[in-house]
């Protein structure tokens, strides 16, 4: 995720006026066979000044009914405290890292997910791309904060939020040019808005994982409403004739 620029984003804005918008998958898509449990570097974030540098608000929020485990798709992450010392992309051990020893991310980087870990089998309808490792770094040399410092929010990013991007390509997605959503490519300093997650990202995960018995809170089609394509349903699945499709 990026630091917002004035500038840019009025631009974007510009550029993005009329065109179709929504979520959008990394391709080639892909989704993990079994649900990952990130190991959250037990550290903690040097400049989050809560009582353990925000380590058990980023595991609460990426792990949150109001992020992805909440999009009615179930439990599609989980994640624990641990020593990330071992740190190694690509090892099929998902960490995340409140450093980044990769140097990749900087600049206006926040943070960064390397999802260019993945394995194909099959072929045609029965091709199958399953992640096997998704690390997240984070920019150091940014001042961050938590829902929990005590001092407040001043020219700081929220940890929580930012990790919940990360978190939304770990497990499939790109970003999305729909304003306000979790998967859009940048946010503001103290705007912890991505923590909750929009009904594009609801869609983009229920597109992946499939849902709507996950126990989650899926503002999304439930069975038997109109719709005209699946993303509108918790189910992931819009069946039907043209003109009268229902979710299943
Ligand atoms: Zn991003």
């Amino acid at each position: 995720m990026n630091r917002t620029k004035t500038v840019s984003l009025l631009v974007l804005g510009l550029m993005l006026a009329g065109v179709v918008s929504g979520y959008v998958l990394l391709n080639p898509r892909r989704t993990w066979a079994d649900t990952p449990t990130y190991i959250v570097d037990d550290r903690g974030q040097a400049t989050v000044t809560d009582n353990d540098g925000g380590l058990s608000n980023t595991i609460a929020a990426i792990t949150s009914n109001n992020a992805w485990n909440g999009a009615g798709a179930g439990t599609v992450i989980n994640a624990v405290a641990g020593d990330i010392s071992g740190f190694t992309l690509g090892d099929g051990v998902p960490m995340l890292n409140f450093e980044d020893p990769t140097g990749q991310c900087d600049s206006t980087c926040l943070a960064a997910t390397f999802t260019g870990f993945y394995t194909t089998t099959g072929r045609g309808r029965n091709r199958t791309t399953t992640i096997t490792d998704a690390d997240i770094v984070t920019n150091t040399a940014y001042d961050w904060t938590s829902t929990s410092e005590p001092d407040g929010c001043s020219g700081e990013f929220f940890i929580e939020g930012v990790q919940v991007h990360e978190v939304g390509h770990a497990l499939g997605l790109g970003h999305s040019n729909v304003n306000g959503a979790t998967m859009y490519p940048s946010v503001s300093a103290c705007n912890n808005g991505p923590a909750v997650i929009s009904a594009d990202d609801i869609a983009g995960i229920v597109d992946l994982y499939g849902g709507g018995d996950g126990g989650g809170t899926c503002n999304l089609g439930q069975s038997g409403d109109s719709c005209t394509a699946n993303g509108q349903c918790c189910s992931g699945k819009c069946r039907g004739p043209n003109g009268n499709k229902t979710c299943r």
